[in-house]
């Protein structure tokens, strides 16, 4: 099958007034159709900055990145991007909110507008729709995120430490709910965390990063049992235990090594 992604060689280096500092250093990686992936790793080794690159917003130095066959030049509707905080405008209702998306891409009709309506519903936030985000909890504006960034239907999502800032049981329920939607679309991710639970949780492979310049260390593939449970459900597998210690160990010498 044809990867969604796929990064070849990229390096990327940020360019100071004195300095340069090179973030990434040779990445490269393949996502195929469908697949959930993760990104861990101590901060600042480059995972941010690889979801950029991605998502069209930073050009690369070095290296090429497709996505769907096609070379990334830009931001494009086919791609969304999520971020920890929701960036939800005040002013604007939810629905106006969620709305958003196919507004900036000139896809907003009575049948997206409905849709999005719906998407809502499955969020749970039916009857929302004509509230302010002020008057909805975190985890309720990060679901309006969540349908803002699904409603335009992009093939690819890209979660920047989504669930980061929201307390752990409201976690849990996003977890589960964001796996269900994604699999049932059929949408491809990639997810960056720093919970290593959250990422064996949700993906299929948890790919994990060094810093200094940011580069592969090891990618870890998730059993299919694992993979296939609910995230709620999957932390008590036999074997998930197992897997995070490995995972957790191999970081911590990542981290160590680099002192
Ligand atoms: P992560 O998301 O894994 O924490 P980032 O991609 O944000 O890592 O950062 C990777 C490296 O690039 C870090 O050393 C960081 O300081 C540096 N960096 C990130 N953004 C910028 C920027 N806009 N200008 C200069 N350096 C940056
Ligand atoms: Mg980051």
């Amino acid at each position: 099958m044809l990867p969604i992604v796929q990064l070849k060689e990229v390096t990327h280096a940020y360019l100071g007034d004195r300095e340069a500092s090179l973030a990434i250093e040779n990445f490269s990686l393949h996502v195929e159709a469908g697949e959930f992936v993760s990104l861990v790793g101590p901060s600042g080794c480059g995972k941010t900055t690889l979801l950029s690159i991605i998502a069209g917003l930073l050009q690369p130095s070095r290296g090429e990145v497709f996505v769907s066959g096609h070379t990334v030049s830009g931001p494009s509707p086919e791609v969304g991007y999520m971020l920890q905080q929701d960036y939800l405008f005040p002013w604007r209702t939810i629905l106006d909110n969620a709305l958003l998306g196919l507004e900036l891409t000139g896809r907003l009709n009575e049948i997206s507008r409905q849709k999005t309506i719906g998407l809502l519903g499955e969020m749970g936030l039916a009857g929302k729709e004509y509230a302010y985000p002020a008057q909805l909890s975190g985890g309720m504006r990060q679901r309006v995120a969540l349908v803002r960034t699904l409603s335009t239907n992009p093939g690819l999502l890209l979660l920047d430490e989504p669930f980061s800032a929201l307390d752990y049981q409201i976690k849990l329920q996003l977890e589960d709910l964001v796996s269900e939607t994604l699999r049932r679309r059929g949408t491809t991710a990639i997810l960056v965390t720093h919970d290593l639970s959250e990422a064996i949780a949700v993906s299929s492979r948890v790919i994990l990063l060094q810093p200094n310049p940011g580069k592969i260390r090891r990618i870890f593939t998730v059993p299919e049992a694992i993979r296939s449970t609910p995230p709620l459900y999957a932390r008590d597998l036999p074997g998930f235990a197992e897997l995070f210690h490995e995972v957790w160990k191999e970081m911590e010498l990542a981290g160590r090594e680099k002192l």
